[in-house]
């Protein structure tokens, strides 16, 4: 879900913000982590699609999260796969879960790869990276 060239600004790759993409980050501009929760059986999802993969109802809205989880699983990259992290290796791609059940690829900001571990406690950060874009990243709680 990244645009594979590297923003001059940030110097690495942003995400692509289009469609619902484009509505998640906006929300996260403001700071505010948001996630779709279905107005049927209030089950939440993200990535962000149409319809609900419980009960299939196409009647969502974008809900509050808490901003706290904990850390499902990572991996610890020691080759950079894009030379626009050659500066950041060793570093750690996290999948967190949320309070609410979802799921997302993340960063943790104030932990290194050796102090991670499974069900870490962590809480939302936001990093604003270029005037127009603001990534949601995690920090120890
Ligand atoms: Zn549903």
């Amino acid at each position: 879900m990244t645009d594979s060239k590297a923003s001059p600004e940030y110097g690495r790759p942003l995400p692509r913000r289009h469609g619902f993409g484009a509505e998640f980050y906006a929300f996260c501009k403001q700071h505010e982590l948001r996630f779709q929760r279905c107005k049927q059986c209030g089950a939440w999802r993200h990535v962000p699609r149409e319809m609900c993969a419980r009960c299939a109802s196409r009647d969502w809205e974008w809900a509050k999260s808490s901003g706290k989880g904990k850390v499902f699983t990572f991996t610890t990259v020691t080759q950079p796969m894009m030379p626009q992290f050659a500066d950041a290796v060793p570093y750690s791609p996290v999948v967190i879960e949320l309070e609410e059940g979802v799921r997302m690829v993340s960063w943790i900001v104030d932990a290194r790869p050796e102090e991670l571990r499974l069900d870490l406690p962590v809480e939302v950060v936001f990093e604003d990276v270029t005037p127009e874009v603001t990534l949601p990243k995690f920090r120890k709680a």
